[in-house]
């Protein structure tokens, strides 16, 4: 069988608005506003018909031995030389074999199914195996006009060959004509294009219908046998017209892609015929008509092996790849449509050595460096000399090719001042997998997407042109991996080992598969038991989540333990560590409930909540933490409830055994707090087997478990710096619950103890939580109780000279922040307090805002450091801080000019 074997496409991420061209334009020519709807596909400024051409090749062959191929055709009638062939540059830098052929097909709009065409005829022939053909065109319009708004830039490859086959080839028809619709010059930058309407109807609309019409009778067959007509017209109404009339309803018409990206020339048969594979099913038939001086139309059958095509990028992930532009200015200067001032810079000679680049033609073309052969090490470029030190061997380097060894951002600068033409220019330092770096130009991505560590793809792009000569130079630059810049944000997993309690269903099997999904290798421990915990208990649940994950691609193991028993908590324990050797995290979830009214809660329903709710969280925390100790890290969240920390009418047992779960962490965060171990606990409110007869029905529909679960994810990843917190969340609502502890009332004197009456006259002071605060353990919360702020402070709390504590401090300094001292500053300031009522406090400063946090943030630009009273006294603006500097009484590590802004951004004293 001979067809279609794999495909590729590439459209650049660039896509012009068509509004902007509009707004631009449209007092000039109004009229362009008929088509103006959508975007159009454009190149970056170093991209051209080759490097598209590159791209979608790659693409192509992908999952494909590049040794097998016999031929590589392409085909463009936009190739930036009329004598050198374009076809040679783009198998250099796929590092084709030489010992074939390459051939450019041009000068029409149907030069690429002619080539594809002349492809089939070759492999039918017998005299070759495996052809590919690949399309592109980038062609230019002048300003405001409709074919600027037409028009698209892209690129489509496709491989022909009998083995494999995606789309049987059923056969052609082909007509010539020279009919001139538009033609351009040979010394010509732009089409000369004839009239619309003649266009329309005595161009497409009458050689399209004859080249089906011919194929139909060739192969007798009829619109019946199709189902999807593939022919490009970038007139939309015309291009419906037209499949009407041959019998194709708008269901069997494949889309001309105007709103997408617009016409992509000699591409653009190709780049609908492949988004048409993308859907197609096997036993689909397809009919796929090119266009310019005449028409080809081929028929196509789609077969089993569609769906055994390895992962590309295709139509579909080039479209979805994009970044929208409206700015048209930018449109006129890559496309070299305005004059502007390059610099003296940029006189730089720029002509082309052709011995050199004939020399390193694998080197610039193909990005081949050297491996070598004692030691392994790759390297960029290939030398006499192995790079590595303990090495050193001569003459030992292999060709080795790097386009595609996955690489990452090691370094990075944006210069300002290096000429470019989309400033600023961006370059760096690219680490390739396995070996071998490359100072590398950064390309496709703005300054604020590179990060180090960020990976990158190697695409083959333009240099620089040398316009005096018309000699354009190649070579390979860095590209952000699409969406990594985003993933690297994402809170990940990896690496870490969870403990998840209950995991078998409702809210522990969700958190299970969430964290699995990020990464995590997770314990799914459940008991299997009834709702109110009687029974024998079942490997089921825990089972069905373990299959669950391990179809999504994550690691799990399944445990049947019981937390409610000493044994059972070490065992989960012991799951983790004979698994994946660690735990990281662990999720006290698993639950029960036996609600009864108080009087008649017998003693066993007591117990049997009490043992899996509160004994079970100390039974598994117990070991677990042993670990994290030994680690230097973890992540608990424990499993309270609103009927613990409310009331709930009918759960005092459940109710007394939450609430106990929060008094265990209050003092677990205090132990853990040396070892990086912090603990939280989430109050959740989620549809599940406990709550389907308690919950209104229409709340229940709303409250799936995945909208609890994003706070449980934050609370067990490294981001986290809470401890000892406790948050209610359900239906994507969330807010934190705490302990307040009023001001404190002194009555009677150390002799004389005072009098009920008295507490009873004083009820409403001893009463009111006015500025009620949390306290951060037990001494803290005495030491409020018997050494209350004085009565001023307590009266006067907005003044500077009441302030009482470090907290208090950092509680108000959002307030006292001066937003408009603040325009343009991206700084964080640490702030480490030692000594009574001391601590940690991070404050980020960006947009405009000022965040305050306790704990310590990763990047501080300085860190001051300061002892409390020395704090408050300055802040109370008793201590000037130049004083305070200079006497040493406050310490600056970092960046010490950053901390002058603090007297700036903040209202002190
Ligand atoms: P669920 O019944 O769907 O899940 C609880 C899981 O725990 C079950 O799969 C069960 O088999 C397992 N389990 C019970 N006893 C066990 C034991 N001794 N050992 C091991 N596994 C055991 O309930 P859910 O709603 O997902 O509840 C999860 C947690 O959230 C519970 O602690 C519950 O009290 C708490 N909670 C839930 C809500 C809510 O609105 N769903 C509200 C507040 C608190």
């Amino acid at each position: 069988m001979i067809g279609i074997t794999s495909y590729g496409a590439y459209i650049p991420r660039l896509r012009l608005d068509r509004m902007a061209i509009f707004q631009a334009m449209g007092w000039f020519a109004p009229a362009i506003m008929m088509v103006a709807q959508g975007e159009r596909s454009m190149c970056n400024w170093d991209e051209d018909a080759i490097t598209m051409a590159v791209a979608a090749s790659r693409d192509c062959l992908k999952g494909m031995d590049k040794k097998s191929l016999d031929a590589l055709y392409l085909s463009s009638t936009t190739l930036p030389f009329a004598d050198r062939q374009n076809a040679g540059i783009v198998s250099a830098a796929l590092n084709l074999r030489d010992d074939f052929v390459t051939a450019d097909f041009t000068s029409s709009q149907k030069a690429a199914t002619t080539a594809l065409i002349t492809a089939f005829e070759s492999v039918l022939s017998g005299e070759k195996k495996n052809i590919l053909v690949t399309a592109s065109d980038r062609r230019e319009t002048k300003t405001a006009y409709f074919y600027e708004m037409w028009f698209g830039d892209g690129a489509a490859a496709l491989m022909v060959g009998d083995t494999d086959v995606i789309a049987e080839y059923k056969g052609s028809y082909s007509l010539s004509a020279d009919f001139v619709d538009h033609y351009r010059g040979a010394d010509k930058k732009y089409d000369y294009v004839w009239e619309e309407r003649w266009t329309r109807d005595a161009g497409y609309g009458t050689f399209i219908p004859q080249a089906v019409k011919g194929l139909f009778d060739k192969l007798g067959i009829t619109m019946n046998d199709v189902d999807k007509l593939v022919f490009p017209c970038f007139f939309k109404g015309d291009h419906v017209k037209i499949a009407r009339g041959l019998g194709a309803g708008p269901d069997k018409l494949e889309d001309n892609m105007h709103e997408v990206c617009g016409e992509t020339g000699a591409a653009h048969s190709f780049m609908m015929f492949i988004a048409a594979l993308e859907q197609a099913k096997p036993g689909d038939r397809i009919l796929m008509c090119g266009f310019g001086q005449g028409a080809n139309a081929l028929y196509f059958e789609v077969t089993e092996n569609i769906n055994r095509l390895s992962k590309r990028n295709g139509v579909a992930g080039s479209l979805a790849n994009k970044k929208s532009i409206a700015n048209y200015h930018k449109w006129l200067k890559f496309r070299d449509l305005i004059k502007t001032e390059m610099g003296i810079r940029a006189e730089a000679p720029t002509q082309t050595a052709t011995t050199v680049l004939w020399r390193k033609n694998k080197m610039i073309l193909a990005l081949v460096g050297g491996k070598c052969r004692e030691c392994g090490t790759p390297q960029f470029p290939k030398s006499d000399i192995c790079v590595n030190p303990g090495c050193g061997a001569f003459y030992s380097q292999d060709d080795y090719e790097f386009a595609d060894v996955p690489a990452k951002v090691k370094t990075f600068t944006g210069d300002m001042l290096a000429v470019s033409v989309d400033p600023p220019a961006i370059y760096g330092m690219v680490q390739f997998e396995g070996g071998g770096r490359l100072v590398a130009d950064f390309t496709d991505c703005e300054l604020d997407d590179i990060k180090v560590g960020l990976p990158v793809n190697m695409e083959f792009k333009c240099k620089g042109v040398d316009k005096e000569r018309g000699f354009v130079n190649y070579f390979w630059k860095a590209v952000p991996e699409p969406g990594a810049a985003a993933a690297m944000d994402k809170i990940r997993f990896d690496d870490r080992v969870a403990i998840v309690t209950g995991a078998g269903a409702g809210l522990g099997r969700v958190y299970a598969l969430e964290l699995a999904q990020r990464g995590a290798k997770v314990v799914i421990n459940d008991l299997g038991g009834a709702r109110d915990g009687s029974g024998e208990g079942s490997a089921s649940p825990a089972d069905q989540v373990v299959a669950e994950i391990k179809k999504l691609g994550g690691e799990a193991v399944a445990n049947y333990d019981n937390v409610a028993t000493p044994q059972g908590g070490e065992n989960i324990v012991k799951a983790a560590l004979d698994a994946f050797g660690r735990v990281d995290i662990l999720i006290n979830n698993a639950g029960i409930l036996r609600d009864k009214s108080f009087l008649k809660m017998e003693p066993e329903n007591w117990h049997a909540v009490m043992d899996v709710h509160l004994n079970g969280g100390y039974n598994v925390t117990r070991p677990a933490t042993a670990v994290m100790k030994e680690n230097g890290y973890g992540r608990i969240v424990m499993t309270t409830s609103a009927a613990g920390l409310y009331g709930n009418f009918g759960q005092t047992n459940y109710s007394a055994a939450k609430m106990a779960l929060v008094g265990l962490m209050n003092t677990l965060k205090l132990e853990g707090k040396k070892y990086d171990i912090k603990v939280n606990t989430i109050a959740p409110i989620a549809a599940s087997r406990l709550t389907e007869d308690v919950m209104p029905p229409d709340l229940f529909d709303k409250s799936k478990p995945e909208f609890v679960s994003p706070m449980v994810l934050y609370l067990c990843s490294e981001r986290c710096k809470e401890t000892g917190a406790i948050f209610n969340s359900g239906m994507g609502y969330f807010n934190r619950a705490a302990v307040l502890t009023g001001p404190s009332t002194q009555l009677g004197d150390p002799e004389n103890p005072p009098t009920p009456e008295q507490i009873h006259e004083n009820w409403q002071k001893i009463n009111s939580l006015a500025g009620a605060r949390e306290m951060e353990d037990a001494n803290t919360a005495i030491l409020a109780l018997i050494m209350p702020p004085d009565e001023k402070a307590a009266k006067a709390p907005e003044s500077p000279d009441a302030v009482c504590s470090v907290q208090a401090i950092f509680d108000g300094m959002a307030q006292s922040f001066k937003a408009d001292a603040a325009a343009g500053l991206d700084v964080v300031f640490q702030f480490n307090i030692s000594g009574e009522g001391g601590g940690s406090w991070y404050c980020v400063i960006k947009d405009g805002r000022c965040g305050i946090d306790a704990g310590a943030h990763e990047k501080p630009a300085c860190t001051i450091k300061m002892a409390a009273g020395d704090f408050l006294a300055m802040m109370g603006g008793k201590l000037p801080a130049m004083q305070a500097f200079t006497s040493g009484k406050l310490k600056i590590e970092g960046d010490v000019m950053k901390s002058q802004l603090l007297e700036k951004l903040f209202k002190i004293g």
